[in-house]
């Protein structure tokens, strides 16, 4: 396995493979890798002659620098679990390489961007947009491989290579989850035992209500009774529960006109911020 840090080395080392004609998959995390990041690299392995895994904790993707400074960090185990999986290569950039000064581009991402995620984390999805930008050029994959965990992150990432033209496939895997339900992520490593367990709520209740949108229950009396019922649990702070349109990731009211919608979660729980969701087929 290959460990490399700056760009010109990366470059060096992919273009040999890539006029031997290697398919090149590339996989952008930001390290504490769990079950959900390994899940992406098998797909890639599975995909792609060779596979490179991006390991960068993006500053301008954090709204909050408390929140940056908290994002748990572990390269050495990280390393360990690619090299048992057989990863080609590890990119972990540097941040001057990366953003040698303050980025002015800002790449806005219209109304996929504007709700949710992007509404509770202004510049989020700004930042994202720019590092995979930045990400694909560097590496030039011909695949690249995004959980569907972060169902809005995927939808921008996709509209990213269509406006821009990227000629890269993406790829957006499955949710691994715990054992529990809870949808596996970096931050749960700042969750106590119990905090795991009051976790689960999120992914019960979004099986719950997508059992009702199957029985044709009101989208707003769904959302009503959701956001109720966690004004009531004093375990969840909820941000926000919403269904949406898949294509826009916009809240619907109705599901008419609609093939697919998801049913998308935010909340707190002992103050580490959870995001779920679950995509649903309406039609077949
Ligand atoms: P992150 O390191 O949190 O930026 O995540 C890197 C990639 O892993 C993103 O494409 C995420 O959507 C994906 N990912 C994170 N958690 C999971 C999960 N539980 N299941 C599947 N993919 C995940």
């Amino acid at each position: 396995m290959q460990i490399i840090s700056s760009i010109k080395d990366l470059n060096n080392h992919l273009k040999s493979l890539k006029t031997q004609k290697k398919s090149i998959g590339l996989v952008p995390t930001m390290g504490a890798l769990h079950d959900g990041h390994i899940s992406l690299v098998r797909h890639s392995k599975e995909k792609c002659d060779v596979s490179v895994v991006s390991i960068f904790v993006n500053p301008v993707q954090f709204n909050s620098s408390k929140d940056l400074k908290k994002y748990p960090r572990d390269l050495e185990n990280d390393l360990r679990i690619l090299e048992k999986e057989g990863i080609d290569v590890v990119f972990t950039p540097k941040e001057d390489e990366i953003y040698p000064s303050k980025p002015t581009l800002s790449l806005s991402m219209g109304e996929v961007a504007q709700q949710l995620e992007g509404h509770f984390r202004p510049g989020h999805f700004e930042g994202v947009a720019l590092i995979v930008a930045k990400l694909f050029n560097i590496v030039q994959p011909d695949v690249a491989f995004f959980g569907q965990k972060d169902l809005q992150q995927l939808q921008v990432i996709r509209k990213l290579v269509r406006e821009l033209s990227f000629p890269v496939d993406i790829v957006g895997v499955p949710t691994v989850r715990e054992k529990g339900g809870l949808a596996m992520s970096s931050r749960n490593q700042r969750l106590s035992e119990e905090g795991h367990i009051k976790a689960s709520v999120l992914y019960e209740s979004l099986n719950k209500a997508s059992k009702m949108i199957l029985e044709g229950k009101e989208v707003v009396s769904i959302v009503k009774q959701y956001t109720s019922d966690f004004d009531q649990n004093p375990d969840v702070e909820l941000e926000y529960f919403h269904i949406v349109n898949p294509e826009n990731m916009l809240p619907v009211e109705t599901y008419e006109g609609l093939n697919d919608v998801a049913i998308c979660i935010a909340a707190y729980v002992e103050g580490i911020r959870l995001i779920d969701n679950l995509y649903l087929r309406l039609k077949i």
